[in-house]
Formats: C-alpha cells, sequence, structure tokens
C-alpha cells in the first residue's frame, strides 16, 4: 500500500488530498496543527482505517521531530508539502510593511519544507516512489510576474522553488524525487469564494502528476493540468 504524508490537511487542498488518497486505499499520515479542532478529518480517519492523524504546526522542530520518531522505520512514498499562509489579501500596499507577517510566511511556505524533507529522507528511502512535493503557486514564478503586491506570498513560493531545485540535485544521487506542482486558482479559504476550480478538480490533476512522475522528471514545475510553469 503506498503511504503519503500530508502537511495542512485539515481543511482546503490539504483536507482534499486526504480524501483523495484515502479513497484510493493509500496509507494516509494527515497532519494539522489542531487535530482536536479537525472535525472533517477526524471524520476521515474514524471511517477509514488508513488514514491516521497527527498534530504538526510545521514551524515547529519539536513537533517535526516527534512526528519523525512516531513514523520512524515507516515507509513514506509521497511527502507532501501542503500547509501554506498568505496574509497580503488582508494587508493593503498602503499599510506599513508586516515584517513579522513575513517572517512568519517564509517559515511556513518555505524553510518548513525543506526542515520537513530533510527529516523524512529515510522514509522516503524505504519506499517506491520516493517523491517530495512542494505545492507552489505560480505566484512563485519570476517569469509571471504581471502585476505590484503580495511580496511576501511571492518571495516566499519564489524561495520555496529555488530551494527545492537545490534539493533535487542533493537527492536525486539517492534516487529521490522533487515535484513542484501550482494548484491553480482553488476555491480554499486561502483561495477564495471568486476562485473557478474546486478542490476536487485540482487535486485530481495533480495526483496525475505525481502517479506519472519518473525522476527524469525531478525539479520540475507544473500547473495542475499539466502545463509546465517557467520560473
Ligand atoms: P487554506 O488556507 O485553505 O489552507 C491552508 C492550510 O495550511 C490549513 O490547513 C492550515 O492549517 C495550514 N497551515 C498554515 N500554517 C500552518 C502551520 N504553521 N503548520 C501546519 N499547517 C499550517 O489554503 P489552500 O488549501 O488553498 O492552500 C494549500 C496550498 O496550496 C498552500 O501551500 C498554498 O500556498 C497553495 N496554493 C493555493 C492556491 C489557491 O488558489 N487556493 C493557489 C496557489 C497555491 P490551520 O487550519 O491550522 O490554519
Amino acid at each position: 500500500m503506498p503511504s503519503v504524508l500530508i502537511t495542512g490537511s485539515n481543511r482546503g487542498l490539504g483536507l482534499e488530498w486526504s480524501r483523495q488518497y484515502a479513497k484510493a486505499s493509500w496509507r494516509v499520515f494527515a497532519t494539522c496543527r489542531h487535530p482536536e479542532e479537525a472535525d472533517e478529518l477526524r471524520q476521515l480517519a474514524e471511517t477509514c482505517r488508513t488514514v491516521s492523524l497527527h498534530r504538526l504546526d510545521v514551524t515547529d522542530a519539536d513537533q517535526i521531530s516527534a512526528l519523525a520518531n512516531e513514523l520512524e522505520h515507516e515507509p513514506i512514498d509521497v511527502l507532501l508539502n501542503n500547509a501554506g499562509v498568505y496574509y497580503e489579501k488582508y494587508a493593503p500596499l498602503e499599510a506599513p510593511l508586516d515584517y513579522q507577517a513575513w517572517t512568519h510566511t517564509f517559515q511556513v511556505n518555505t524553510m518548513a519544507a525543506l526542515r520537513m524533507a530533510k527529516t523524512f529522507i529515510g522514509n522516503l528511502a524505504l519506499s517506491e516512489k520516493r517523491l517530495v512535493v512542494a505545492i507552489s503557486s505560480h505566484m512563485g514564478s519570476i517569469a509571471e510576474i504581471d502585476h505590484p503586491g503580495s511580496y511576501f506570498y511571492r518571495s516566499s513560493k519564489a524561495a520555496l522553488n529555488a530551494v527545492m531545485k537545490g534539493l533535487s540535485l542533493e537527492l536525486k544521487p539517492l534516487n529521490i524525487g522533487v515535484l513542484l506542482l501550482h494548484p491553480g486558482w482553488v476555491r480554499t479559504r486561502m483561495g477564495g469564494p471568486d476562485a473557478p476550480l474546486l478542490p476536487e478538480e485540482s487535486v485530481r490533476g495533480m495526483r496525475k502528476l505525481i502517479d506519472e512522475f519518473t525522476i527524469s522528471n525531478t525539479a520540475r514545475f507544473f500547473r495542475y493540468n499539466g502545463t509546465e510553469i517557467p520560473w
């Protein structure tokens, strides 16, 4: 049975990843910051025995270590760095720059993905698929910047792309791949109610890319529908 470890799986795309992989009979290590409040995820774990729920704030090094200890010897086919934050929607440009929010954006969107990958390399190496996925954004593509704003988010995702491309060179000799995915504009709390895509379709598309992944595609950056995004 293939397995996936998902961050930020209590809502939005993370919840949908958990649902679809559970339905496909994968072993799902679903993580979130507050399992006691994650009603839909808890319900999924109660009805599907291949899903387990684990506490994880991706900015908390102690919680990451505790999870690594708990999952020691467990093969993880796909490490899915999904958790993300986007503050600027709530902070207009005229407002003073909130450096604390910018720092936190980097901690969640960029630094955590590398820390997770380094921590779980041993688990990936025990698996067949051996793949690190980073949910990036086309807003992290410097080539695609066509309007001002979203500086915290854009810089954090551009940095994520750079980090993951570098990491792919370190992991390739170990036959561990890295895949960067843009989910499209999706109707979640982050995407908002006007987003045209539903999580079901976005995740279905991204799962297909994961299924089709081979190491020759390592460090490529795709939209959910398979089109490639320039850096
Ligand atoms: P949501 O805002 O709906 O969900 C974000 C998830 O991240 C929540 O589960 C949240 O948990 C979790 N999270 C935030 N901070 C932390 C943390 N410190 N530790 C662990 N989990 C955390 O967003 P989406 O589902 O839309 O986004 C998922 C990913 O897709 C993100 O990386 C995002 O950048 C990316 N993306 C989304 C797009 C969209 O249109 N929706 C477009 C492009 C990219 P909690 O409930 O505890 O806050």
